[in-house]
């Protein structure tokens, strides 16, 4: 069936993406898929970069694993939150590895599923997930495939970076493992030494920009399109839209747009949020509507069924939204029609 919103999702710019983060860090590049792809659709997502190669994928629970499917060939899927006291059927019918987090799902992998391999966790700094390193000596006995860490401030120049390093350095050397992983897409570009034999990116893969260093290296990935509902002609001295925020200071023309908040179009971009007409840029006339958004077209012909592209280059969107690039990338809602190239 038509719909009147699509996401046009560019399988070059993704794979290319992955190709420059292992490159980048000397080391095979896995993706994290948690949360459907970042909101682009995991599944999709798998077998693009399966197809290039990646080896490596990261959901967070046993139900995001079952709803990717078959897993491309020789590649290996981790459930990131581990094996939790409801998981046990599920993880023992599939495929993917426990990361192990906690002394209570160490001892419940070991008794569950003993000699089969499973991945760790180890807390460095964060105290997230994962064992205090105290802990390490339970680990005993387990077959790691991965022993990983997981950066706090990657995209900031923080001393907890080193800190977390070094830290890592030592779990890695005092505990037996066939690789080692603590970068995500920002730590990917802190240097080499962060890359150990694997890198776990996410939101570098789906365009997102994780630190300057990544600029005009990372392409976008997701295109927002929306339909024209109805062309308006708005008179000097009304207002348009919830709450009237925004009053036409002379007569102008105005296009009513099939998105809203309920897509992922947040609120924050009341007033600021900007669309295209071919080249020509237009801006977001009062709030955000849950299901419409409302244009001024000065300047552009735009009549009912056009298609207007959403501006949403992710580390601009962020800083206009008031959100993070994460939240606006897995916001993304289930109305529209993704639409792989
Ligand atoms: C989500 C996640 C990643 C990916 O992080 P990005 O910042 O999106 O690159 C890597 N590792 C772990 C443990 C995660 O939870």
């Amino acid at each position: 069936m038509h719909r009147p919103l699509r996401l046009d999702l560019d399988s070059t710019a993704l794979v290319a993406n992955w190709r420059w983060l292992a490159e980048r860090a000397g080391v095979p590049a896995g993706a994290a898929v948690k949360a459907d792809g970042y909101g682009l659709g995991a599944r999709a997502v798998v077998e693009r970069l399966g197809a290039a190669g990646c080896r490596d994928f990261f959901v967070s629970t046993w139900w995001e694993a079952e709803q990717l499917g078959t897993l491309p060939d020789g590649a290996s899927l981790v459930v990131l939150h581990g094996i939790g006291p409801d998981d046990l059927a599920a993880a023992l019918a599939s495929p993917a590895r426990p990361c192990l987090n906690t002394p209570e799902q160490v001892a419940r992998w070991k008794q569950a599923a003993p000699g089969r391999p499973c991945d760790v966790m180890i807390d460095t700094g964060m105290n997230r997930l994962g064992l205090r390193q105290e802990e390490a000596g339970l680990l005993d006995g387990l077959i790691i495939d991965t022993l990983h860490s997981h950066l706090a401030c990657a995209d900031e120049d923080h001393p907890l970076n080193a800190a977390q390093l070094a830290r890592f350095r030592d779990a890695a050397a005092s505990t037996p493992a066939k690789r080692h992983a603590l970068a995500n897409s920002a730590g990917t570009c802190l240097g080499r030494d962060y890359s150990f034999d694997l890198v776990r990116p996410g939101l570098a893969l789906y365009g997102g920009l994780p630190r300057e260093e990544a600029a005009g290296a990372i392409r976008p990935v997701a295109r927002l399109q929306a339909q024209v509902v109805q062309r308006r002609s708005v008179r000097a001295g009304e207002s348009c839209g919830y709450g009237a925020t925004f009053v036409a200071d002379r007569d102008l023309k105005a296009a009513v747009v099939n998105i809203g908040y309920a897509d992922g179009y947040f609120r924050g971009f009341s007033s600021v949020g900007t669309a295209r007409a071919g080249d020509t840029v237009l801006p977001l006339l009062g709030r955000v509507s849950m299901d419409l958004l409302i244009f001024a077209t000065a300047g552009a012909d735009v009549g009912e069924g056009d298609w207007l592209t959403i501006d949403f280059d992710l580390p601009q969107a962020a800083e206009r939204s008031g959100m993070s690039q994460y939240e606006l990338l897995t916001g993304l809602g289930s109305r529209f029609d993704r639409r792989w190239s």
